[in-house]
C-alpha cells in the first residue's frame, strides 16, 4: 500500500476523495446494480480509507464510508425503517486478521489467552441482504438492507421466492425477523442471461446482460412489478435475525439450526468451531470447494457463537464486534484443467490455451485461460486433469497462476511437435519461447494471411487480388494455396455475384502477367519467416536462378537432418549450432544463422515443398539478370512516367537497373530515355522539349526482351 499521507492536509484531501469515490461505487453497486470496479478494488479503497482514519482519527468525516452501511436505497420502491439496523461486517483478509479478531474478542471479554472462543463459520454468499419479518408466523414484510437503517419494501417480490416460507410452523415466536441473502445460483444466472439474450434477439433489440449473479439477483428482486421477480430464479439462504420477541436458543448455532427446522435454507457448511485455528481450517475447506458450489461466495463469516457474549461485545461504529467476514483473495478461483488446446495464429504462432471446467472468477464465468507458451507450461508443470488456480485481473485474459496437483502421477504434457491445424513441423528459434507452424503455405490458420502476402504489391503484385477477394475466394474454396490463384478461370469468376466479364477478364490477365516473377519477388512472396524484400533480393542475387537456389536449400536440409542426430546438448545450444552451420550453406551476405534456419526449416517441411512444387507447375521464377549485361540502355539514365500497364513502377525500375541503366525520377538534360505510359504529362512534354527520346511500354519491353 502507498504510504499514509504525512500531513493533515494531504490526509484530509485523500479522505474527502475516498468518501466521494466509495460513495459513488456504493450507488453503482446498490442503486444501479452496475458496479464499475471489482469487489477486491472496492475493498482496497475501503481499507485505504480506514488506514488513513486510523492514523488521523480527528479527520474522520461525517460522510466517511466507515460511518455508513451500503448506500441509500434508490428508486421506486417504498422505503421503510428497519426495526433493528442491518449492519455490515468488518473484513479480514489474512489469517493474522482472523487471529487478531479472536484476540480482540478475548481482550474485550477479559478472557485468558488460553480460553476457547467458540465461533460459527459459514460461507459468505454473494447476494442481496434481506430482512423477512414474520408476525404470528406469517410473512408480513420484506426489506432490503438499503443504507442499514432504511430499506426498500420488497414484500410482494419476496413472496414469489419458493425458498421463503409464507407461514412458519407452530412454536415460532410471535415476532421474528429472519435475515439472509437473496441470491441466484450460477447455473440459473447463466440460464437467465441466455434467456434475456434470446428474447432480445427475437425482438431485434440489444440484449441486456447481467454482469454477475449478484447483480442479477439484485436487479430481479428490486422490481416494481413482482411478476418479473416471479419469472427470475431467485433463492434464499438464512444466516441471522433482526427484531425478535424471543429466541429459540442460546447460541448462534442453535438459533440458525432452528431456522433450518422452520423451513429456511441454511448453508450446508454452517459449522461450529472452537478456535481461530479451526476456523481457518474450515476457511481452507470452503475455499477449496468454492468453485464447485452452486452459488458464488466471496469469503467465510465467523460469528461468536454464544449470544450472551455477542450481547456484551456489541457494536463498534456500525459493525458487530462479534462477527467478521474473512474474504477470499481477489479474483482467484480453483478449477480443473480439462485439456490444453494449441491454437495457431494467422502468422503461425502456436499458443497453448487451457480448457477449463467452467468457473466463476470475479463474477465472470471462465472457460479458457492462456498458458502463454511452452516455457510457462513447463514452469507450472500442468497436465490435463490437474487442479489449478486461476486468476483474473480486470479485462486481462485469465491466466493460470498455480498448479495444485503438480506432484500427482500423471504423464507430463508435451508441447506438440506438429501444427494442430495442418500437421506441419513446429519449429522454434534459439532463445525464443514461441513455437511456430512451419507449414506457411499449407496451414489453414495461416492461409488467408499467406495468400494476401503472396499477391501483395511487393510480392507478386497481382492487380485486383486484394484482401476482400482473397477472403471470399478462400471462403468458397476457390483458392487455398498460391498455386490455386493461377488456376482461377474467367468462367469461375462469372458464376460469382458481382463479377462482370470485363472484371473477370482483367483479373485473369493480371494473374497471367505474373507467371514469370523475378526470383527475389518469388522468394519474398513465399512468406518465409525473416525473409523480407531485402533478404529475398540478397538471396536472389547470390543464387541467381531458382534451380541453383533450390540445390543450395537441399544441401541445407541434408545438413539440418544430419545435425538433428546430434545429442548431448541443450535444445538451444543445438539449435544455435545448427543455425550457424546453415548460414554457411546459404552463404549469402547479410543472411545470418537465424534467417538461414528459418529458410531451411521452411523448405524442410515437406508440405511446403509440395505446395511450391505445385506452384512451379504454374509459374517459372525468372533468373536474375546480370547487372553487367549489355543492353541498349546500359549506362544510360531512364525516366518512367505515366501509368504502366503490364508491370509496376518497382518492377520497371528493377528491370532497368538489371540492364545497367540508372533510373531517375525527373527529366533533365542528363536523361537519355523516357518511357511514357498513358497519362504522362509534363515529363513527356519536357522530354520532347529537350529532344530526349520517348518510347511507350511496348517499346521498353522490346528493349528488355532484346537484352535477355
Ligand atoms: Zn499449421
Amino acid at each position: 500500500m502507498t504510504a499514509i499521507p504525512n500531513t493533515e492536509e494531504a490526509a484530509a484531501a485523500e479522505l474527502e476523495h475516498l468518501a466521494a469515490e466509495i460513495g459513488r461505487h456504493n450507488r453503482l453497486y446498490h442503486g444501479d446494480d452496475a458496479p464499475e470496479i471489482s469487489d477486491a478494488d472496492y475493498d482496497a479503497l475501503v481499507r485505504r480509507n480506514n488506514a488513513i482514519e486510523a492514523a488521523y482519527p480527528n479527520l474522520v468525516r461525517k460522510d466517511s464510508p466507515s460511518q455508513q452501511v451500503g448506500a441509500a436505497p434508490a428508486g421506486h420502491l417504498a422505503k421503510v425503517a428497519h426495526a433493528r439496523p442491518m449492519t455490515s461486517l468488518d473484513n479480514a483478509f489474512s489469517d493474522e486478521d482472523v487471529e487478531e479478531f479472536v484476540a480482540r474478542v478475548r481482550r474485550f471479554l477479559r478472557l485468558s489467552d488460553a480460553a476457547d472462543v467458540a465461533l460459527t463459520a459459514e460461507p459468505k454468499i454473494d447476494g442481496l441482504s434481506c430482512s423477512l419479518r414474520y408476525e404470528n408466523r406469517r410473512l408480513v414484510q420484506a426489506l432490503t438492507r438499503g443504507d442499514g437503517t432504511t430499506g426498500e419494501d420488497v414484500t410482494a417480490n419476496v413472496r414469489t421466492i419458493a425458498d421463503i416460507p409464507a407461514d412458519l410452523p407452530n412454536g415460532v415466536p410471535e415476532i421474528f425477523e429472519v435475515r439472509g441473502e437473496v441470491y441466484m445460483a450460477k447455473a440459473d444466472f447463466a440460464g437467465l442471461n441466455q434467456r434475456l439474450a434470446d428474447e432480445a434477439a427475437a425482438a431485434g433489440k440489444e440484449p441486456r446482460q447481467f454482469a454477475n449473479p449478484r447483480n442479477a439477483a439484485a436487479g430481479s428482486l428490486r422490481q416494481k412489478d413482482a411478476a418479473i421477480t416471479a419469472s427470475r430464479p431467485l433463492r434464499f439462504l438464512a444466516h441471522g435475525w433482526g427484531e425478535v420477541s424471543s429466541l429459540p436458543g442460546e447460541t448462534q448455532y442453535e438459533v440458525v439450526t432452528a431456522l433450518r427446522q422452520w423451513g429456511f435454507p441454511v448453508a450446508d457448511d454452517f459449522v461450529r468451531v472452537s478456535s481461530a485455528l479451526e476456523a481457518l481450517s474450515q476457511y481452507r475447506q470452503i475455499e477449496a470447494q468454492r468453485a464447485d458450489l452452486p452459488f458464488d461466495i466471496d469469503g467465510v463469516v465467523y460469528k461468536v457463537d454464544r449470544l450472551d457474549l455477542q450481547e456484551r461485545l456489541g457494536f463498534v461504529a456500525r459493525a458487530p464486534r462479534w462477527a467478521i467476514a474473512h474474504k477470499f483473495p481477489a479474483e482467484r478461483a480453483q478449477t480443473t484443467l480439462n485439456d490444453i488446446d494449441v491454437q495457431v495464429g494467422r502468422t503461425g504462432k502456436l499458443t497453448p490455451v487451457a480448457k477449463l471446467e467452467p468457473v466463476t472468477v470475479g463474477g465472470v464465468v471462465v472457460r479458457n485461460a492462456t498458458l502463454h507458451n511452452a516455457d510457462e507450461i513447463a514452469r507450472l508443470g500442468v497436465r490435463p486433469g490437474d487442479r489449478v488456480v486461476l486468476q483474473r485481473a480486470g479485462d486481462v485474459i485469465p491466466q493460470i497462476v498455480e498448479n495444485l496437483t503438480r506432484d500427482a502421477e500423471r504423464p507430463e504434457w508435451h508441447f506438440p511437435t506438429h501444427c494442430p491445424e495442418c500437421g506441419s513441423e513446429a519449429v522454434r528459434e534459439p532463445g525464443e519461447v514461441d513455437w511456430r507452424c512451419s507449414g506457411g503455405l499449407v496451414c489453414p490458420a495461416q492461409a488467408i494471411e499467406r495468400l494476401r502476402h503472396f499477391a501483395s504489391r511487393h510480392a507478386l503484385d497481382i492487380e485486383g487480388l486484394g484482401i476482400t477477394n482473397i477472403e471470399n475466394f478462400y471462403a468458397d474454396g476457390l483458392i487455398a494455396r498460391p498455386a490455386d490463384i493461377f488456376r482461377i478461370t474467367e468462367e469461375q469468376l462469372l458464376t460469382r455475384e458481382r463479377w462482370a466479364e470485363i472484371s473477370a477478364r482483367n483479373l485473369v490477365a493480371a494473374i497471367d502477367a505474373k507467371r514469370q516473377p523475378p526470383l527475389d519477388r518469388f522468394l519474398f512472396a513465399l512468406g518465409i519467416r525473416h525473409i523480407g524484400e531485402v533478404t529475398a533480393r540478397d538471396l536472389a542475387r547470390r543464387w541467381q536462378s531458382w534451380p541453383a537456389f533450390r540445390n543450395m536449400v537441399q544441401t541445407g536440409i541434408d545438413a539440418r537432418d544430419a545435425m538433428l542426430q546430434a545429442i548431448g546438448e541443450s535444445d538451444d545450444k543445438h539449435l544455435s549450432r545448427t543455425a550457424k552451420e546453415l548460414a554457411t550453406v546459404v552463404d549469402t551476405k547479410q543472411v545470418g544463422p537465424e534467417v538461414a534456419l528459418a529458410l531451411i526449416d521452411f523448405f524442410a517441411e515437406e508440405r511446403n515443398d509440395a505446395a511450391i512444387a505445385d506452384l512451379l507447375t504454374e509459374v517459372t521464377p525468372a533468373d536474375v539478370v546480370h547487372e553487367t549485361r549489355a543492353s541498349e540502355v546500359s549506362g544510360k539514365t531512364v525516366v518512367f512516367t505515366g501509368t504502366l500497364e503490364t508491370m509496376s513502377r518497382d518492377e520497371a525500375k528493377a528491370q532497368a537497373e538489371a540492364l545497367g541503366a540508372k533510373v531517375s525520377g525527373s527529366v533533365s538534360g542528363k536523361t537519355d530515355l523516357v518511357v511514357a505510359g498513358p497519362g504522362a504529362g509534363s515529363k513527356a512534354k519536357k522530354a520532347a522539349d529537350l529532344g530526349v527520346k520517348v518510347i511507350d511500354e511496348a517499346g521498353w519491353q522490346a528493349i528488355v526482351a532484346a537484352a535477355s
